[in-house]
């Protein structure tokens, strides 16, 4: 936390322990105090990426709602292990390297870098551990050979290996499904990674290997040449990493069944312990209130904000700003609204920066407690966004008009900039370095205009905007899905 070594700091963050950070388990369905195993240490899962394509921005959203909770975890004063794995094999990534005919190494890195490159525009604090599914292939086979012993895997007239859901009583435990009204379905076997409540059934362990369907895509196992299924990866990476009972397990609501549900029978079965004491899942992002997708023409990556100018720190706390557990309406109009919520509050910094006067000025300490308590307070209400930022535009109003009446000086300024920088830790949208984002925002529009005027044919004006960019330390990369700015 970026707090100074000014004795109201000190006092602050010796309340915060006072504060009970509560937050929703979809388990019990209520909001619980998090209380971590080891000491002030939470263990973190949270659900990768499927390295196939471009995240879109209804991912990002759930990437984003996780480095609020982490940035919220640290805040109050905990330590973290944060584990977010990277799908790089299923039925998705099998299919598309064969359609370009290279391996899967080849397919899955360049979405690799870009997601890399992409939590990082949006100022997401990196996890501890990104573990690729395929480095822990060993690690699913003896959970699978463990799942046999117990007569929890079976091997299915197919070939592949399935988990008998009759096997553990507590099936449905986290989506609340009951598994006895689900009898029909539930005597079939699913081997897709991928299906609805529709198809309650027992779900693939071990793909078996199928030279048409996956190429020469495969791994050895004591049960034949084959794959693992998606769910198993998690549950793998999860208890290798964190141990067999996690503090938190994360992900999107549409992970929830089945693989949230898979990964509690997988781990439980195959442990004996309780896997995740408190489970939280993120709500869906629409578009225009519709679902988002290409056939629609409103299916939008990340990329494809920027393209039309839009700021890293801008579409953050447009994900950020409605609470998880909310559907998120994205609208571009909303976006134009968050571009001047945003400039406002950066302006506000910019003006506290400025104060250069020495003079004795208004005794402040009181309202820097009160917005300070009043932000934390929020956020420990299960990360109560709204009510947060509004402590924060609050205070932003009522130090504006202490300004304008003269009663903030520098050491007042230092104070409030002091507590900016608090909020912004874990809101992380602001920008306390404006020379630089001045620089930025000139190249951006340089870019931009630089590919309009080539559009137009204007070569001339397109050259003199690359020299423009090339002068101030950048330069322009082609690459196939179009021209980048790069630091030279
Ligand atoms: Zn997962």
């Amino acid at each position: 936390m970026h707090i100074i070594q000014q004795p109201i700091f000190f006092m602050l963050k010796e309340q915060l322990k006072q504060i009970p950070l509560r937050l929703y388990n979809t388990f019990s369905r209520q909001k619980e105090m998090l209380v971590p195993l080891q000491n002030n240490h939470v263990r973190l899962y949270t659900c990768g990426p499927t390295v196939y394509h471009y995240a879109h921005i209804g991912n990002f959203r759930t990437y984003v709602f996780e480095d609020l909770l982490r940035r919220t975890i640290k805040f109050f004063g905990f330590t973290i292990t944060q584990v977010m794995n990277l799908t790089d094999v299923d039925d998705k990534t099998i299919r598309g390297a064969i359609a370009k005919g290279v391996s899967l190494d080849v397919y899955t890195l360049p979405y690799k870098k870009a997601f890399f490159e992409d939590i990082h525009s949006l100022n997401i604090e990196p996890a501890e551990h990104y573990p690729a599914a395929t480095d822990y292939i060993p690690q699913m086979i003896q959970m699978i050979e463990v799942l046999l012993e117990k007569g929890i895997a079976y091997q299915g007239a197919d070939g592949s290996l399935y988990y008998a859901i009759k096997q553990f009583p507590r099936y449905g435990c986290l989506s609340h499904l009951h598994l006895e009204e689900l009898q029909a379905g539930a005597s079939e076997r699913v081997s897709n990674d991928e299906y609805d409540k529709e198809n309650v059934a027992d779900f693939v362990l071990w793909k078996k290997y199928d030279p048409t369907r996956d190429g020469t895509i495969y791994w050895e196992s004591p049960f034949g040449p084959g794959r693992p299924g998606w769910h198993l990866e998690c549950s793998a990476m999860a208890m290798n990493l964190l141990g067999e009972t996690l503090d938190i397990h994360v992900g999107g609501v549409d992970n929830l069944f089945p693989h949230h549900e898979n990964e509690i029978a997988q781990s439980e079965a195959y442990s004996g312990c309780t896997f995740v004491k408190l489970w939280m899942h993120a709500e869906h992002l629409v578009v225009d209130h519709k679902k988002m997708s290409k056939s629609l023409g409103n299916f939008y990556t990340l990329r494809d904000l920027f393209d039309k100018g839009f700021t890293g720190a801008q579409v953050r706390y447009m994900l950020l700003q409605t609470h998880y557990k909310t559907q998120l309406n994205f609208t571009f109009q909303g976006l134009e609204g968050i571009k001047s919520a945003l400039q406002r509050l950066n302006d506000f910094i910019q003006r506290l920066s400025q104060i250069e006067t020495d003079l004795p000025g208004k005794h402040i300490d009181s309202l820097i407690q009160e917005a300070f308590l009043q932000f934390a307070r929020a956020l420990a209400d299960d990360l109560n966004i709204s009510a947060a930022l509004a402590v924060v535009f609050d205070l932003v109003r009522e130090v504006n008009f202490l300004c304008d009446s003269h009663q903030i000086h520098r050491l007042q300024a230092q104070q409030i900039l002091e507590l900016m920088k608090a909020f912004d830790s874990v809101l992380g949208v602001l920008s306390f370095n404006q020379q630089e984002e001045q620089i930025s925002q000139e190249l951006r529009e340089a870019f931009e205009n630089r590919l309009k005027a080539r559009q137009e044919k204007n070569w001339k004006l397109a050259d003199e905007l690359r020299d423009f960019i090339h002068q101030r330390g950048y330069m322009i990369e082609d690459t196939p899905q179009g021209a980048r700015l790069k630091k030279a």
